[in-house]
């Protein structure tokens, strides 16, 4: 067969047995990968692309490391598996590193997926209120927009109806509020972009059935929407009166894409539990953590029947997974990848807003560390946003460059209008460069 011919044979098997990804809404899917190094990926057919999304906002420290590789490999030649029923060296030393990381006195329980992570959390949080007495706190609030996970809980805390309303109903129990979305201007500063409408349900629904409020410090999926500076303390004090536990959602904001180890601590806070995935292990391998505070830890430690927390995956804190995170931290520490992501996403974003806030379809430049968004719209005055088909073309003209980038959004049902960008935190400074290039160029060309 000749080259070509093998591409197509590839191609038409991958079209017929693979289940792909929201396939109808990415035009990327037709690209079969078979290698990458830092930033870059390579195709089958040696076509190379920048990926400006790090995946799904995930190879933190870019692809191809092979000491990751061989960190997996040694501790898989030593001790390939050992359920957390027991213990292993990789998860007690990666669970005191988190501990550190998060800078208070966390213990962590392992999973394998964001959605997992945060299925533990809700589940952690209403047994916590049980061990203390309070039976009827099982409701949790999020905001309209938030991305959560796949699963039923975490889809139900979800606030984009596209994602859920074929697979309803879902877990009851998930309330909803608008987020703080400061250029659309949902909320006056009086009420605090929004955080008094959380202070507002909780009291309506009674302080007393709300288990918890889970966010991520930054709504990454549904658009990129940075919060006012005060906002994420002000939802703490929130919940804390109302004795909800507050949970941080940091499965695309933690190990450093937003320019802080973790992205709550851009505003001050200590969430009761924080959840965590992808940027673990730079998604080389799978492995997500659901910290909690001491406090909570010990409400489970009493002797009753069922004071334990009864709840189990067989692949979660794998000790080869864990010792890739090790390293993977290790990495993030060393090469000052948290610092990196801040100091460049300042200057990325400055950048784009400068040459791109005068174009008459742009309504918004804005992110924190390596994590971007550019909100497109029809109309500056009205804000509409930009049709569908025209972002597309964004998107494709930069794929033609060899550039992937994302775009998420809802900012109206079914506008994914806010264009994303979150490479590797590891990125080479002359590919940012090619990367505001394309963009600019992509954008003007609308
Ligand atoms: N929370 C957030 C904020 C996410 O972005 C995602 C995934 N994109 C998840 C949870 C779910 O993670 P996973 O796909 O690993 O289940």
């Amino acid at each position: 067969m000749t080259k070509a011919q093998v591409t197509q044979d590839v191609l038409a098997k991958d079209e017929k047995y693979v289940w792909h990804s929201m396939k109808p809404y990415t035009p990327n899917a037709t690209m079969v990968a078979k290698s990458a190094k830092g930033s870059w990926i390579t195709d089958i057919d040696g076509n190379q692309y920048l990926d400006a999304m790090s995946g799904l906002w995930c190879v933190n420290v870019g692809y191809g490391r092979e000491e990751l590789a061989e960190a997996a490999y040694e501790q898989l030649k030593e001790l390939s598996y050992m359920p957390l029923t027991q213990s292993h060296e990789p998860a007690i030393q990666l669970s005191e590193k988190v501990s550190e990381l998060l800078g208070g006195d966390y213990v962590v329980f392992f999973s394998n997926s964001g959605s997992e992570a945060n299925e533990a959390a809700f589940k952690i949080a209403r047994q916590y209120h049980q061990q203390n007495g309070d039976h009827h706190r099982y409701k949790f609030v999020s905001r309209y927009r938030a991305y959560h996970g796949n699963s039923t809980g975490a889809l139900a805390a979800t606030g984009q109806a596209e994602r859920k309303y074929k697979y309803e109903p879902l877990g009851p129990g998930f309330l909803h509020v608008s987020p703080p979305d400061t250029y659309r201007n949902d909320h006056s500063e009086k009420d605090r972009w929004g955080a008094q409408q959380i202070d507002q349900v909780m009291t309506w629904e009674m302080s007393d059935t709300i288990a918890g409020m889970i966010m991520e410090p930054i709504i990454t999926g549904g658009g990129v929407i940075v919060p006012p500076e005060e906002y994420m303390a002000e939802v703490q004090e929130i919940c804390e009166r109302h004795g909800a536990l507050l949970i941080a959602d940091e499965v695309i904001c933690g190990f450093g894409r937003t320019g802080k180890p973790f992205g709550f601590m851009n505003y001050g806070v200590k969430p009761d539990i924080v959840t965590m995935a992808k940027g673990i292990t730079s998604a080389y391998l799978p492995l997500s953590a659901t910290a909690v505070k001491r406090e909570i830890y010990e409400a489970f430690t009493g002797e009753e029947q069922y004071d334990f927390f009864r709840h189990i995956n067989t692949f979660g804190g794998n000790p080869a997974a864990c010792a890739l995170a090790l390293k993977n931290i290790e990495i993030l520490e060393n090469e000052k990848l948290f610092d990196r992501s801040r100091e460049l996403g300042e200057r990325v974003r400055q950048e784009l807003t400068d040459r791109l806030q005068n174009h008459a379809n742009v309504g918004n430049v804005r992110g924190k560390g390596l994590l971007i968004g550019i909100e497109l719209v029809e109309n500056k005055a009205t804000k509409a946003p930009l049709e569908g088909s025209k972002v597309n073309s964004v998107i494709a003209y930069c794929k033609k460059k060899g550039i992937f980038i994302g775009k998420n959004g809802m900012t109206v049902a079914g506008f994914n209008n806010v264009l994303t960008i979150a490479p590797p935190l590891s990125i080479e400074e002359e590919d940012l460069v090619l990367l505001i290039n394309t963009m600019v160029d992509g954008i003007k060309q609308l």
